[in-house]
């Protein structure tokens, strides 16, 4: 008897490994560092605002997100009709493929980058070509743009990159974009934008407006701490945000996450004081990181990147036994999230003692 059969490609979809919970353990506060989030808890008025919505539960939500549209357009001064609303910056990802690639075509990206990537890739039946990072974690753009083929149709730029953490520089990017053809859509991947420190910063919103090529993709999930919520949004040319909203799910921003994120853009000046905090400790780790000799690679985003091969699971397991859940990648490494000072603190012990 044949039963129904999914597409050949759903097989080799790779799975999403999401980060731990932490482990509970009596008497022990246990934190989560294994997913990128933001360790504050919520505004009391993004609370409040959410709760508007929570009684609208029977309802759909709007299908436009008109509010959330008009701030975001308003915020980052653009045309609204350059923006395009998502289930997190993820959902973006996937109606990039969705709307761009054919199947057999080409998506680039760096290697190792953001696990959703080559999963958004082959679902869509599109092919992923992954292009080593640098020996220090950077995007090697050049082997990048070597890469680009008559089937490449999307290239992801993930800056700052996760996990290994390091952000591309304005210069290094004007040099890529110099060196791709303009009917390949170049994606920069600004999910820890607010988290970056450097010279030379990438200017996204003014890159995009010289390119018909470029969009960006952010999210509410990181900086504003809306990870539960599912919001992101990307800034685009008008063709290309057009694609994107003609892909989207229907209602796939709920009430309560447009409330949230609009409140939250009005409160973005309280916001980037939590991501100022969040640098310092990310500062403050690294050195402690560095004095106990450890070689991280510059971390841009708001976590750090530890080498370690095949002692990715004792080191896993090491912090386990110290109270912080980590992002094992196995045999590879450990992503570790900028989270509360204690947390922090345990960190930078576990990792003095692990040398
Ligand atoms: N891009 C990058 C580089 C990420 O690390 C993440 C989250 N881990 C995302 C996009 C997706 O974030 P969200 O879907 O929560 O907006």
């Amino acid at each position: 008897m044949t039963t129904p059969q999914p597409r050949a490609n759903v097989a080799e979809i790779p799975p999403y490994v999401a980060g731990k919970p932490p482990t509970v353990r009596p008497g022990m506060t246990s934190y989560k560092l294994s997913s990128n989030e933001n360790p504050y808890p919520p505004l009391p008025g993004v609370i409040a605002a959410v709760q508007a919505g929570v009684v609208a539960m029977n309802r759909y939500p709007d299908m436009g997100a008109t509010m959330l549209y008009d701030a975001l357009a308003e915020k980052f001064d653009v045309p609204v009709g350059h923006l395009s609303v998502a289930t997190g910056s993820v959902g973006l990802i996937y109606q990039l493929v969705q709307a761009f690639c054919d199947p057999g075509d080409e998506v680039v990206f760096a290697w190792r980058s953001f696990e959703a990537y080559p999963i958004a890739v082959t679902a869509a039946g599109a092919t992923s070509v992954r292009v080593p990072v640098l020996a220090d974690g950077r995007h090697d753009l050049d082997a990048m743009a070597d890469a680009i083929t008559d089937r490449t149709k999307i290239v992801l730029v993930c800056t700052p990159n996760n996990p290994t953490g390091p952000a591309v520089t304005q210069s290094e990017l004007d040099a890529f974009l110099a060196r791709v053809p303009s009917h390949v859509l170049v994606v920069v991947d600004e999910a820890y934008v607010e988290f970056v420190r450097m010279d030379d910063p990438v200017d996204g919103l003014a890159t995009y407006r010289r390119h018909e090529n470029v969009v960006l993709t952010r999210t509410f999930s990181k900086a504003y701490g809306l990870a539960g919520f599912r919001v992101g949004y990307a800034v685009g040319p008008d063709p290309i945000a057009a694609a994107l909203r003609a892909v989207s799910l229907p209602f796939g921003v709920s009430t309560v996450a447009q409330l949230a994120a609009v409140e939250s853009l009005a409160r973005q000046e309280e916001l980037l004081e939590r991501v100022e905090a969040l640098v310092a400790e990310r500062t403050r780790v690294v050195n402690g990181l560095r004095d106990a000799g450890w070689d991280v690679p510059e971390a841009q985003g708001n976590f750090v990147w530890f080498e370690l091969g095949d002692r990715t699971a004792d080191f896993a397991a090491a912090a386990d036994e110290a109270g912080i859940v980590v992002r094992p990648f196995a045999g590879e490494g450990a992503r570790v999230s900028i989270g509360e000072v204690e947390a922090n603190d345990r960190l930078l012990q576990v990792a003095a003692a692990f040398r």
